[in-house]
């Protein structure tokens, strides 16, 4: 059998991360893709923080990739029936030199980038190879099997998704809990830059990521995203897979983004753009308390395979966590290295770095998300209200207009006061 020091199962950022951290330490590290090339599944909106993930990997990597545009306008938009409103934050903060807060990124190429980095640094990436067992004894992993070829491996580390079948196989997590899931899908649409420039008034370079909420996915767990990239736009949404399953009628997921894309918000801004590609994945939305075991025996698990994302309605992360955490895993592997144990009680450390990370403490802090946000009065109710108040306070009709603040209190008497909002709102402390 042959044999590596370590076999990444996953080349998405969760994986390349580890393998590049991993590099130039002398141990022999195997990176296994099943898709034809790194990137070529891999789905994000996406937009990448940097914030969180500058200090686990070199400046001057962050300064060579290949990123789209420098988010300098975030907007925030409230859908109701016949209606919305939006929240436009435009801060000097996001426009200043230095390092970008947030950047808009395309998978397909990103991955590839960062898998070319990691190649250059001597660590074998082989696509189109699928990992279909552990090899296992006693609970303790020894490596893989594809096809009829075993790879023997102190440590394995699983990469592979959302879904990660090998976790599940190692019996560190149970089945899935659709609750614990939500579908993405978008859609690139194809523009020329300096279309994307006018539209959303930002310089070259720069952009724009909107989030939408509301009326858009029917009282479903979830929303919208239009990220700018240079030359294309990242339009989808989010849903919750188990408020998909409750939908009575039924709904199909597609419509949704369909009736999305010929909201009046939606149409001048995607007008005339050629959609050029569509994808969708699952991403695990559990947070904290639905987390497998991130460690055994020769084995760890990182990025959504861990369960490690977090959509906290305003922001939607997911790549910040996959990279720090395949960091995090390679520095756990070079520590057991030196003490030639790669043993659960050793690899145990990576949990303990992840929780003393942004990574775990993220997710412990916003535990309750989920839970608050899983609420269909947050797209119903809410910006259905925001959006008729204002409606009220701006319009000017035939009659004498009254003062704001009776128009403005009866109409949030009238829209919003009842034990469910009170409810909301002490639910929303938690948050
Ligand atoms: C629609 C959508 C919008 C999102 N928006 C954002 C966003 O704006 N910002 C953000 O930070 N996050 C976002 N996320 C989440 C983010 O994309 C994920 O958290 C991130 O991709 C996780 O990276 P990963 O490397 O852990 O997993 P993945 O990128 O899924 O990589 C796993 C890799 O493992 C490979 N693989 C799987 N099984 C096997 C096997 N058996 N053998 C070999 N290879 C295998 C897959 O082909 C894949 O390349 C979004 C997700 C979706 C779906």
């Amino acid at each position: 059998m042959e044999r590596v020091d370590v076999v990444i199962v996953g080349a998405g950022l969760a994986g390349l991360a580890c393998a590049y951290a991993l590099a130039g330490n002398g141990l022999d590290v195997m990176v296994v893709e099943r898709g034809d090339y790194p990137g070529a599944k891999n789905v994000s909106g996406g937009r990448l923080y940097l914030g969180p993930v500058r200090p686990y990997l070199p400046e001057d990597l962050w300064n060579q990739a290949p990123f789209e545009r420098i988010v300098s306008k975030e907007r925030l938009t409230m859908m109701a029936d016949g209606g919305s409103t939006t929240l436009e934050l435009s801060s000097v903060a996001f426009r200043r030199g230095g390092p970008p807060h947030s950047v808009t990124v395309l998978r397909g190429k990103l991955d590839r980038w960062l898998a070319d980095v990691v190649a250059e640094k001597g660590i074998l990436i082989i696509p189109r190879y699928k990992v279909e067992e552990l090899l296992l004894q006693d609970g303790k992993v020894l490596g893989i099997r594809a096809g009829d070829e075993d790879i023997g491996a102190s440590v394995v580390v699983a990469a592979d998704g959302a879904l990660s079948f090998i976790a599940e196989q190692a019996g560190w997590r149970g089945s899935h809990q659709p609750r614990n899931f939500a579908l993405g899908f978008k859609e690139i649409i194809e523009l020329p830059a300096k279309t994307i420039d006018d539209r959303f008034a930002v310089s070259p370079g720069q952009g724009a990521a909107q989030l939408f909420f509301g009326s858009i996915t029917q009282g479903v767990f979830g929303g919208g995203f239009l990220y700018t990239n240079r030359e294309s736009l990242s339009l989808g949404l989010v849903l919750g897979i188990q408020g998909l399953m409750d939908c009575q009628p039924p709904v199909e997921a597609h419509t949704l983004l369909d009736a999305f894309k010929e909201r009046p918000e939606v149409v001048p801004l995607i007008d005339s753009g050629t959609t050029v590609e569509y994808s969708a994945h699952i991403i695990p939305e559990g947070g904290i308390n639905a987390l497998p075991r991130l460690y055994g025996d020769g084995f760890l698990v990182v990025g959504d395979a861990a369960g490690l994302a977090l959509n906290m309605g305003l922001t939607v992360r997911g790549m910040d966590f996959a990279l720090a955490s395949g960091v995090i895993a390679a520095r756990t592997i070079l520590a057991a290295r030196q003490r030639g144990d790669f043993s659960a009680a050793s690899l145990a450390q990576y949990e303990a770095l992840l929780k003393n990370s942004f990574v775990l403490k993220d997710l412990a802090t916003f535990k309750n998300a989920l839970h608050v946000l899983d609420n269909p009065r947050l797209y119903t109710v809410y910006p259905q209200a925001v959006t008729g108040i204002l409606e009220q306070l701006l319009t000017i009709g035939p009659e004498p207009k009254g003062k704001l603040s009776a128009t403005a209190i009866g109409e949030m008497r009238r829209r919003l006061l009842s034990w469910k909002t009170v409810r909301d709102a002490v639910g929303f402390l938690k948050m």
